[in-house]
């Protein structure tokens, strides 16, 4: 489970992030939407541990990011827009590495490896260097390292950026079986038909402020029309353009 109480964070003047209160419960796959700017970076560093809430407190699993790091860590996988690896490494090698760095045996981070090379279709690519990989292929490794030590939360940037239909399908059918086991699942995205299909609940984030938290359903009802696109109504939100109802009416903060 993920916690955000009262999380500001400021960056000099500039207030990035205003007074989010977020739950997100085991089992869920909760999607952020917001603009360029709006702070769904800040959010996501916030949560990972690599920047510090001016304000506020996030917790995962109960542990607090910024007094109890390394055991909010354990329960914590990141999958960021732009993978970390190291170039001169195989994939397995990273793989076997970042297993090393979460304490598995030997012979457990060998199966687990294995598992996550089939669960990703990496094992045509996965023992030539990184440095050789197309972005997809990294995103796929990145994922595959992320979910190595059975984290309990899953924090995903922009998931699909740069991957084939293929690996979108993969990815998308991944998350939802993840959460349905249930691992929390916090995905950042600007693709809004995935959100549309794999989202339990949506915040959209815009000027720092969370404008609508709650399901598609909830977010329709903000609609006279029947069947309006997320696309319609996020782009409603997001303009200030006036929603035929009051955004309170369907928010759950
Ligand atoms: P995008 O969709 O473009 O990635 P975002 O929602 O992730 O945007 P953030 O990167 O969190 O947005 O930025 C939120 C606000 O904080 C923006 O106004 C941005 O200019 C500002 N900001 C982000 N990082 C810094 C920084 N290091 N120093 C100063 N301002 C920053």
């Amino acid at each position: 489970m993920i916690e955000f109480v009262s999380v500001s964070r400021n960056y000099g003047d500039k207030l990035a992030v205003a007074q989010l209160d977020l739950k997100i419960p085991s089992g869920e796959l909760f999607a952020l939407l917001g603009p360029n700017g709006a702070g769904k970076t800040t959010t996501i560093r916030m949560m990972v541990g690599l920047l510090q809430p001016t304000s506020g407190q996030v917790r995962i699993c109960g542990h607090d990011v910024v007094t109890e790091t390394r055991q909010a860590n354990r329960h914590l996988g990141l999958v960021p827009d732009e993978p970390y690896l190291y170039d001169k490494l195989s994939g397995r090698e990273f793989l076997s590495f970042v297993a090393d760095i979460h304490g598995l045996d030997r012979n457990d981070a060998a199966a687990r490896i294995d598992r996550e090379i089939d669960q990703f279709e990496l094992r045509p690519f996965v023992d030539d260097r990184t440095e050789t990989y197309s972005h997809g292929m990294k995103q796929r490794l990145a994922f595959a390292a992320a979910l190595l030590h059975e984290p309990a939360v899953l924090v995903v940037d922009e998931p699909m950026v740069g991957l084939d239909p293929r690996s979108i399908r993969l990815v998308k059918d991944l998350l939802k079986a993840k959460a349905r086991s249930g691992m929390t699942i916090f995905m950042s995205t600007h693709s809004l038909s995935a959100v549309e299909e794999i989202a339990d609940r949506i915040g959209i984030l815009d000027h720092g402020q969370m404008k609508f938290l709650g399901t598609l359903a909830e977010l329709r009802k903000l609609s006279v029309a029947e069947h309006t696109s997320l696309e319609h109504l996020y782009l409603h939100m997001t303009d200030g353009l006036p929603a035929e109802r009051s955004a309170s009416q369907a928010t759950a903060p």
